[in-house]
């Protein structure tokens, strides 16, 4: 008696056959199969639902189903057709005429005709594995088109809405505000208005502990979220996070997908749409950021792409560039090398006839920009009300992270404190056994106890951390010495001007950053 596994599969790819393809189906048509034979026993079912049949290594079932055969509990496997147990065709034909056969392994598909003991059918196994190839190339442009469909109506086809945003439980394919998510969004995009970089973001919110938006979705809304970049990503928020939330239109209230694009239906490989080749459907959902923010943190990101373009040692003496604006035709100033100040780029290169030299130096500018901001920073230290307002709202949902955030790192230390103790007994046992010497082993155990140790006093550290305190700091406090700015450098004016633009009689409007989000 051979013990068959009996294996089904049923995916997306199965497109219109699905119901004559239904589990049940399968299921009956191979009991039928094995009641009618002699030499066959059903021992398991291995049934990988949902699961398409180009890969192989993502299916559980299917991967215990080759555990098992490992292990010599099952001696054959049975599937309605070949292609149930895939529809690649190299691979398909790699595990029928290679992996099976070499490990003794029966093979029948039951509508194929195929059984691997009586080597019949071999021939047309091999066309039928090609040909379910060819099916599955055509099935996966028929589901990218109607899928399209869909898109182009403004209905959310993915599975996991984006963070700061939940799926609305009376129609999935549309968007419902996740409070606490919604305003860590409004926050990174407050910050960046501040003058935050997105890596100095990154960093302050993973200093308060704020969950990263996959965590987020799996601890806080309890999906069961997984994320292919993850793997390499460090953990905690990134710059690249940070990057897409500033640019993701979603937060506006529009739809915006098939951002990405599956490689081919082979490759599990994604490549990033440009914007004009999206699916964009506007105001299909509630806004989180307003349009006129959104619009001038787009500005923003060009204006800063472009400012960390100019090159190192001319940032020195060019800090004003991209910032400084003619006030009669608003064009950029351009700098002056011999006289040491800036001039309209309109009447450098055109002339008189356009517009006006409006030249200034740069010594005046760094006189007037300093004594602005420190104007600036006296009047925002001694404001406050709204700051502090505004502040303690989101104090609660740092500390709640932060408690959280708490917990799993302590239980991360008492994981590891328990590795190192079966690291210890290990090596006692070798010792005892003579694999190692006594002083290998006495140099082990040091190592083991000093990494104790060290855990230890981290775990106390942990423990002291406070999950409430000052969170919120005024980004340019940290230009002033005492009181004072010593020197106008790139770095300050990037961090807290927005522009300044040069008037008749060389009368200037300064405008800050910080203002905006506090006033
Ligand atoms: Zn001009």
């Amino acid at each position: 008696m051979y013990k068959m596994a009996a294996y089904c599969r049923l995916s997306r790819d199965d497109g219109e056959n699905r119901s004559s393809e239904s589990i049940e189906n399968q299921i009956k048509i191979i009991r039928e199969y094995i009641e009618k034979s002699e030499d066959l026993e059903l021992a398991d079912s291995y049934i990988d639902d949902g699961f398409s049949g180009m890969y192989f290594s993502n299916r559980p079932q299917f991967q215990r189903m080759m555990k098992d055969i490992y292990e010599g509990k099952i001696q054959g496997i049975i599937t309605k057709d070949i292609s149930r147990l895939g529809r690649e065709h190299i691979e398909t034909s790699h595990y029928i005429e290679r992996v099976f056969p070499s490990i003794g392994i029966r093979f029948i598909a039951i509508l194929d005709g195929l059984d691997s003991i009586s080597h019949r059918n071999e021939e047309l196994a091999q066309f039928q594995t090609l040909f379910n190839d060819i099916y599955c190339r055509d099935i996966s442009k028929k589901i990218r088109g109607s899928l399209e469909v869909q898109k182009r109506r403004g209905n959310f086809m993915s599975g996991f809405a984006p963070y700061g945003y939940k799926k609305d439980p009376e129609n999935k394919h549309r968007f419902l505000i996740d409070t606490e998510a919604a305003q860590v969004i409004q926050r990174i995009f407050s910050l960046y208005l501040t003058g935050y970089s997105k890596g100095s973001i990154a960093k302050l919110l993973n200093e308060e502990g704020i969950l990263r938006p996959s965590e987020y979705k799996r601890r806080i809304q309890k999906l069961n979220y997984t994320n292919a970049r993850e793997k390499s990503a460090v953990g905690g928020w990134t710059y690249p996070t940070i990057h897409g939330i500033l640019k993701n239109r979603v937060y506006i209230g529009d739809m915006v997908q098939h951002k990405t694009e599956k490689i081919s239906y082979k490759i599990d490989q994604y490549r990033y749409i440009p914007p004009n080749e999206q699916i964009i459907v506007a105001d299909t959902h509630a806004a989180i950021i307003d349009k006129n923010t959104f619009v001038q943190v787009q500005e923003l990101l060009k204006r800063r792409a472009r400012n960390s373009e100019i090159p190192r040692e001319s940032t020195k003496k060019n800090h004003y560039i991209g910032i400084i604006l003619c006030g009669e035709c608003g064009r950029p100033m351009i700098r002056k090398e011999r006289r040491n100040g800036y001039e309209c780029a309109l009447y450098h290169q055109k002339g008189n006839a356009y517009c006006r030299s409006h030249f200034i130096e740069q010594s005046i500018l760094d006189y007037v920009i300093k004594i602005e901001i420190k104007r600036q920073m006296k009047t925002l230290l001694e404001a406050g009300d709204e700051f502090e307002i505004w502040g303690r709202e989101y104090q609660k949902i740092v500390e709640k992270n932060r408690s959280i955030r708490k917990k799993e790192r302590l239980e991360n230390r008492k994981k590891e404190l328990k590795k190192i103790e079966k690291y210890k007994k290990k090596t006692y046992e070798n010792y005892e056994g003579s694999v190692i010497n006594q002083e290998e082993y006495a140099r082990y155990q040091k190592d083991y106890t000093e990494k104790e140790k060290n855990i230890q006093k981290e775990i106390e550290r942990i423990r002291a951390e406070k999950e409430y305190g000052k969170i919120l700091e005024i980004p340019a406090i940290r230009w002033i010495e005492n009181g004072e700015i010593t020197e106008i450098t790139r770095g300050i004016l990037i961090e807290l001007i927005d522009r300044i633009v040069v008037n008749e009689k060389k009368t200037l409007d300064i405008f800050c950053k910080y203002q905006s989000p506090y006033k």
